[in-house]
């Protein structure tokens, strides 16, 4: 290889050191849990997963995956439309589909792909698609794919939006989709999905929302933020194309989907280049997730114990004298603003035994440096209680609280 390209990548990783924006990896030796073991031997309060429900090493999901791989095999070797479509993968698409209240739905590999590969087939240069500014990196790219014009409104701001789609209606647009994720992941900010409907029905647009940090916990019954919204009447959805993932709430593994119109789902299969050109979902997912939903489906008892962890740790971590930001999701960004002070809070941690990393720009904003925690139904309240009390301690000798 050339030696020049070396001494070139080796400079890039010495710059992103030097900007202290190098990502090193921490290495687990134990199944995803409430409390993780490290490599080197050390026991941690998880509280960086996105193991809502605390699917990711339930019994009964692995014992459905042991199940579908006795049943099933390891791996399809193959893509879909030529021998790769198992019994066991119909039947998973009609239950995400019937969960989400939409006529159809179709599985990806991973949810990226399901962004990647949805829009270029389904708009072209007289579309326009309109999105969040703060979208995830996914939907970016998958509508750099896309022909379609662009409009983009700034972060939940309904005026904004509402001016991108008089904007995308006077150039004569002949479809519009306004396309939002469902939850943000870096704030928890929830999208106002029923005003986002309102102007998308005032303007003819359709709606589509990217649902992997919703699907099996927001709203009453799970269904996700179309359902905290008040957009799933009688079992349908109001949003009209939803994309998600298996790899968080769901089970932890990977995958994603689409679901939607029938029409949306049929072409997808047809014309989608992920789903076209990348091998099958491996059967154990596809069995496991059918287990997934029929656990979640069967009582709100997981989803309803995540709520009561949220709202628990929201306010005990107030009161040790941090600010978070606001909301009732989850995700719960306790700010430190200073990227340093967030990197010493987060190592400090660490030695205290909770394993909760730190956010700074790139990721978040300049000055908006913070620790991102993630409430799980697989916390017990002592452990939670455990982690308040480190971050207190932590706090108290970073001089971050009084
Ligand atoms: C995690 C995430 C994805 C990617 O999901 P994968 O299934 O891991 O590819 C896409 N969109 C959003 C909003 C996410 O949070």
């Amino acid at each position: 290889m050339s030696t020049e390209l070396i001494a070139h990548l080796q400079q890039e990783l010495a710059q992103t050191r030097e900007a202290g924006l190098f990502k090193s990896e921490r290495v687990i030796a134990t199944p995803q849990g409430a409390v993780v073991r490290t490599a080197d031997g050390r026991e941690l309060i998880n509280l960086c997963a996105n193991n809502y429900l605390g699917l990711s090493s339930h019994p009964r999901v692995v014992a459905a995956a042991h199940e579908a791989l006795r049943t099933h095999g390891y791996g399809m070797s193959s893509v879909r439309f030529i021998c790769g479509t198992q019994d066991l993968h119909k039947q998973l698409e009609a239950r995400i589909a019937q969960f989400l209240g939409t006529e159809d739905a179709i599985l990806y590999a991973a949810a990226f792909d399901a962004n990647g590969g949805l829009f270029e087939p389904l708009l072209g240069e007289q579309d326009a698609i309109i999105s969040d500014e703060l979208n995830h990196a996914s939907i970016i790219d998958g509508i750099r794919l896309c022909k379609a014009k662009r409009w983009r409104y700034k972060h939940n701001d309904m005026a904004d939006l509402e001016r991108c789609l008089r904007e995308a209606s006077e150039s004569g647009a002949r479809f519009k989709l306004v396309f939002t994720d469902g939850v943000f992941s870096m704030d928890g900010t929830v999208a106002q999905l029923d005003r986002i409907r309102a102007l998308c029905d005032q303007h003819g647009a359709l709606l589509g929302v990217d649902e992997c940090h919703a699907s099996g916990f927001m709203g009453a019954t799970g269904r996700g933020t179309h359902e905290h919204r008040g957009l799933l009447m009688g079992g349908k959805s109001r949003v009209d194309i939803i994309t998600g993932t298996l790899g968080k709430a769901l089970g932890g593994a990977s995958g994603g989907f689409t679901a939607g119109p029938r029409e949306v789902v049929e072409l997808l299969r047809q014309r989608s280049r992920p789903y076209l050109f990348s091998n099958t979902l491996m059967p154990a997912i596809a069995g496991a997730s059918l287990a997934v939903l029929d656990l979640i489906s069967e009582s709100t008892a997981l989803r309803d114990k995540l709520e009561v962890n949220t709202r628990w740790f929201r306010q005990a971590i107030t009161e040790a004298g941090f600010e978070i930001k606001p909301g009732d999701h989850p995700i719960v960004p306790i700010m430190v603003y200073d990227a340093v002070k967030a990197q010493q809070l987060s190592a400090r941690l660490l030695e205290l035994g909770v394993y909760a990393v730190g956010f700074f720009f790139p990721v978040v904003p300049k000055g908006q440096a913070r620790i991102r925690t993630q409430l799980s139904a697989a916390h017990e309240p002592e452990q939670l209680q455990r982690a308040v009390a480190a971050f207190r301690q932590a706090g108290l000798e970073l001089g971050l609280v009084k």
